[in-house]
C-alpha cells in the first residue's frame, strides 16, 4: 500500500512554484474576502496567506464585519475586479446568512477567480477548455496524476455530489477519460458501487463512511472529507482498516487538503498568466 503523500508533494510543487516566481518576475496578488468571525475560515485564510508569502505572492486581506450590507461586498468585488495590482480574488466561504454566496461570487471577473467558481469557468470545465479548475477537483487529479494512477478508462465513484467537490470533480474526471459514478445521500447500493470500483473518491463529511468491506483489493482510495471532533480533524474513510486492500490511498489529514492550498497558488499563477495573455491578445 502506497500513502498518496499530499504534503510532500505540496512542498515540492512550492518550491517549484517560487522559483518560477523568481525566474519569470512575476508580480501576482491575491486578495481575500474574510467575512465575520468564522474560526475554521480565520485558518484557511491564514494559511493561503502563509503559502502566499513563502512563494513571492503579495496576499491582501479583506477583513469585513459580520454585519457588513451585500452591496458593500459587491462593490468591494467590482473595486477588487477594476484593480490592475490585484490579480487573484477569493470570497471566503460560508458567508453570513444575509450574504448570497453564489451571486457575490458569480461578481469575481472569471480570470481572477482563483477558486474557479464563476459560471464562465465551470462551463469551461463543461465544455473540457482551458479554465480555472477548483482548487480541491485541481488537487486531486494532480494528487492521482503524480502517482501515476491511470485515470483513462478507470472506473471512478465519487461519493458526494457538493458544488464546490464531487459534481465539478465529475466534469474533471470525464475530461480525463475515466468512467465516473456518482454516489450521494439518496444512493441505496453505495457498498456494491464501492466494491465495483477502480477509484474511490470520497467528499461528504460523514466520518468512517467508507470500511473495508467496501473496497476491493489493489483499489485506490482518496478522503476528502474533513470534519472536526473533540479538536481532531476526521475524514469519510475508516483509513486504518481500509489500508489492508488498497494499493493507494491519501493519509488524512496530510492528503488532499495540503494538496488543495497548493493549487490555490498553482490557479493564482494560472490566472497571473491568463491576464497577461488577455493583455496580449486585446
Ligand atoms: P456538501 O455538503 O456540499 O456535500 C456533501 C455531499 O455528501 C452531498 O452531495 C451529500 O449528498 C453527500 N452525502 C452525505 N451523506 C452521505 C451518505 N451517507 N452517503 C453518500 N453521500 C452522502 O459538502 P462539500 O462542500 O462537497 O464537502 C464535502 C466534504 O469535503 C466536507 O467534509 C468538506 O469539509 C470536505 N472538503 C475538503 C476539502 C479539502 O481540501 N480537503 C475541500 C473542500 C471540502
Amino acid at each position: 500500500m502506497i500513502l498518496l503523500d499530499g504534503k510532500k508533494l505540496r512542498d515540492e510543487l512550492l518550491i517549484e512554484y517560487k522559483e518560477r516566481i523568481e525566474k519569470e518576475k512575476i508580480k501576482a496578488s491575491l486578495a481575500v474576502i474574510l467575512i465575520g468571525n468564522n474560526e475554521a475560515s480565520k485558518i484557511y485564510v491564514h494559511n493561503k496567506e502563509i503559502y502566499c508569502k513563502k512563494v513571492g505572492i503579495d496576499f491582501k486581506l479583506y477583513l469585513l464585519d459580520e454585519n457588513v450590507l451585500e452591496k458593500d461586498v459587491i462593490s468591494l468585488i467590482n473595486k477588487l475586479n477594476n484593480d490592475s495590482l490585484i490579480t487573484g480574488i477569493i470570497l471566503q466561504s460560508p458567508v453570513p446568512n444575509h450574504i448570497n454566496f453564489d451571486y457575490c461570487s458569480s461578481l469575481i471577473n472569471p480570470l481572477k477567480d482563483v477558486d474557479g467558481f464563476t459560471k464562465d469557468n465551470i462551463y469551461n470545465l463543461y465544455l473540457n477548455k482551458e479554465t480555472l479548475m477548483p482548487c480541491t477537483v485541481k488537487a486531486i487529479i494532480t494528487l492521482l496524476k503524480h502517482y501515476n494512477i491511470v485515470l483513462d478508462g478507470a472506473h471512478v465513484l465519487i461519493i458526494g455530489r457538493g458544488n464546490i467537490v464531487g459534481h465539478p470533480l465529475s466534469l474533471a474526471l470525464l475530461n480525463e477519460n475515466a468512467t465516473v459514478t456518482i454516489a450521494h445521500s439518496h444512493t441505496k447500493n453505495l457498498p456494491e458501487l464501492c466494491l465495483k470500483a477502480d477509484i474511490i473518491i470520497s467528499a461528504t463529511g460523514k466520518v468512517n463512511l467508507i470500511t473495508k468491506d467496501m473496497v476491493k483489493d489493489g483499489a485506490t482510495v482518496v478522503d476528502v472529507g474533513i470534519t472536526r471532533e473533540n479538536g481532531h480533524i476526521k475524514g469519510d474513510v475508516d483509513i486504518e482498516g481500509v489500508k489492508e486492500k488498497c494499493a493507494f490511498i491519501t493519509p488524512n489529514p496530510g492528503g488532499v487538503g495540503p494538496m488543495t492550498v497548493a493549487m490555490i497558488i498553482d490557479n493564482t499563477l494560472k490566472a497571473y498568466a491568463l491576464q497577461r495573455k488577455e493583455d496580449i491578445n486585446g
